[in-house]
């Protein structure tokens, strides 16, 4: 459509609801078109969908995590776990990452994937996103107190928190004078983030945290479809490769191709490159074999509380519970710690 000499793009979201099924009255059928209306505005969008129940659950369920997501930060139903990142070639743990849970009242034990998307749409994820960042502080805090080192700890960025450079800039105050060294502390982002939130802004965001020396890194990385050359635009320390492509590398497929590409690509380009989602063995001594002994995984651990993390690490560095076999590599004579919780 042209408006005043310009091309406007008109898109439609329908819903459908059907007189007696949906409802007898008029006020019922309309609420469930409006329902499926919104499922698609918030899905597929530009298309048309049918009402059915499983939508109002999911329009429930978001209003009940909408309006909880306030209290739970306040009454203390949101915790931090802590998944340790593992050098499994000098049997060291070398960081963790910092994965939020929300223990629901009504619900339960809530994972992220349910309740980061409602954050986001509410908006209460700038809170939240600064609420992760004092909690992380606070730790690090203790266990320097207890004479505990960890040397890297990862805190999930959403792709909102990189919008405005004042967000970013509320979210570094958190650290001024907490004493804490920035190097230790890493921020990961997906790489669809980092290609969807591209605008000045965003850059502008990133280059702000590496400026102030924190570690940057691209998380699920392979998995956003993206051009490579922006790798060379950002200032980025490390990558992620996604664990679709660990879960599947050792199936014959074409994940094995894309881990191989991923590693080369980043030994050239000087990146660090961490395995996440490794679940066992044949997958841990396969990467080895490839030159990537940073991993991250079921098969190291679990994400655990950071109590339980400080002792096990402790407990986990000082004996040996797997053989690794490296292969050619020249440190195929030791022989790598790796720690299972499970
Ligand atoms: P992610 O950053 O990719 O985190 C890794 C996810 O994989 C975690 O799920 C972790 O528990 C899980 N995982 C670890 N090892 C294995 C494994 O061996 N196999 C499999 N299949 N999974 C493994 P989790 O904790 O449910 O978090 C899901 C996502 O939620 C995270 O993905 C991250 O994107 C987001 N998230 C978590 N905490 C935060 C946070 O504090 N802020 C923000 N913005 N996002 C967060
Ligand atoms: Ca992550
Ligand atoms: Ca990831």
């Amino acid at each position: 459509m042209s408006i005043a000499d310009n091309e406007v793009g008109v898109s439609a979201s329908i819903g459908i609801s059907y007189f007696p099924t949906h409802g007898e009255k008029l006020s019922d059928i309309i609420t469930k078109a409006d329902v499926a209306m919104y499922h698609v505005k918030n899905t597929t969008k530009n298309s048309i969908i049918q009402f059915d129940n499983n939508m109002l659950q999911a329009l429930e369920e978001y209003c009940l995590l909408e309006t909880s997501c306030e209290r739970a930060m306040d009454n203390g139903e949101l915790y931090l776990v802590y998944q340790p990142k593992v050098d499994v070639l000098n049997k060291k743990v070398v960081g963790c990452e910092a994965l939020m849970r929300w223990r629901h009242p009504k619900r339960g034990l809530i994972l992220p994937e349910r309740f980061i998307p409602v954050f986001e749409k509410s908006g209460a994820i700038h809170d939240v996103g600064i609420w992760v960042v004092r909690q992380v502080i606070s730790q690090v805090k203790s266990w320097q107190a207890e004479g505990f080192y960890m040397p890297n700890v990862s805190i999930n960025l959403s792709g909102l928190q990189l919008d405005k450079p004042d967000l970013i800039y509320r979210l570094l105050s958190e650290f001024a004078g907490a004493g804490i060294d920035p190097k230790i502390i890493e921020f990961e982002l997906t790489e669809t983030t980092m290609m969807t939130s591209r605008g000045p802004d965003a850059l502008q965001s990133i280059e702000l945290l590496r400026q102030c020396v924190y570690q940057v890194s691209i998380d699920d990385f392979g998995n956003g479809f993206s051009s490579l050359s922006y790798l060379t635009e950002l200032p980025v320390s490390s990558l992620k490769i996604d664990n679709s492509f660990i879960r599947n590398m050792l199936h014959g497929g074409k994940e094995l191709v894309i881990v191989n590409s991923i590693l080369s690509l980043a030994m050239n380009m000087g990146l660090k490159v961490y395995a996440e989602g490794v679940e066992n063995l044949r997958q841990a001594e396969f990467l080895c074999q490839h030159k990537c002994f940073l991993q991250q995984g079921y098969f190291h651990s679990n994400p655990m509380t950071a109590e339980k993390l400080k002792e096990a690490v402790i407990e986990w560095e000082s004996k040996t519970s797997h053989q690794i076999d490296y292969g050619d590599q020249p440190h195929a004579q030791q022989s790598a710690v790796l720690m299972n919780t499970a």
